[in-house]
């Protein structure tokens, strides 16, 4: 197993985990672009939003919700979220992850 974020899926690589749960875990980017950058993952390893399925749709919904979840406990004022899909828009990681930014 190469990709990183499976590692850290599997505590095999460490990161500063900020939520988990039995589907998703939720991370401080190791590069910050902004006060608050956190990666929110699918435990699944699914190398990008293109490759998506129908069957991940309730999966893809808890991405998001989960995202939500951290804003508000955060109480965080405004944020945004990113996909980065394939080379050409800048992902260099392929397991899909939104990017959570804020501040
Ligand atoms: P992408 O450009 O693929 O959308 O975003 C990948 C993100 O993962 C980047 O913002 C990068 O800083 C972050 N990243 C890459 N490797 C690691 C790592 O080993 N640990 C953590 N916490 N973040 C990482
Ligand atoms: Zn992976």
């Amino acid at each position: 197993m190469t990709c990183i974020f499976c590692k850290i899926v599997n505590k095999e690589t460490s990161a500063e985990i900020v939520y988990e749960n039995d589907k998703i875990v939720a991370f401080k980017d190791i590069n910050p672009k902004a006060l608050i950058h956190l990666l929110i993952i699918p435990k699944k390893h699914i190398p990008s939003l293109d490759h998506v399925e129908i069957k991940d749709k309730a999966l893809m919904g808890e991405l998001i919700l989960t995202a939500q979840k951290i804003a508000r406990e955060k109480r965080l004022k405004g944020y945004k979220l990113q996909i980065n899909v394939g080379r050409q828009a800048g992902q260099i990681i392929d397991h899909l992850h939104l990017h959570l930014l804020s501040g």
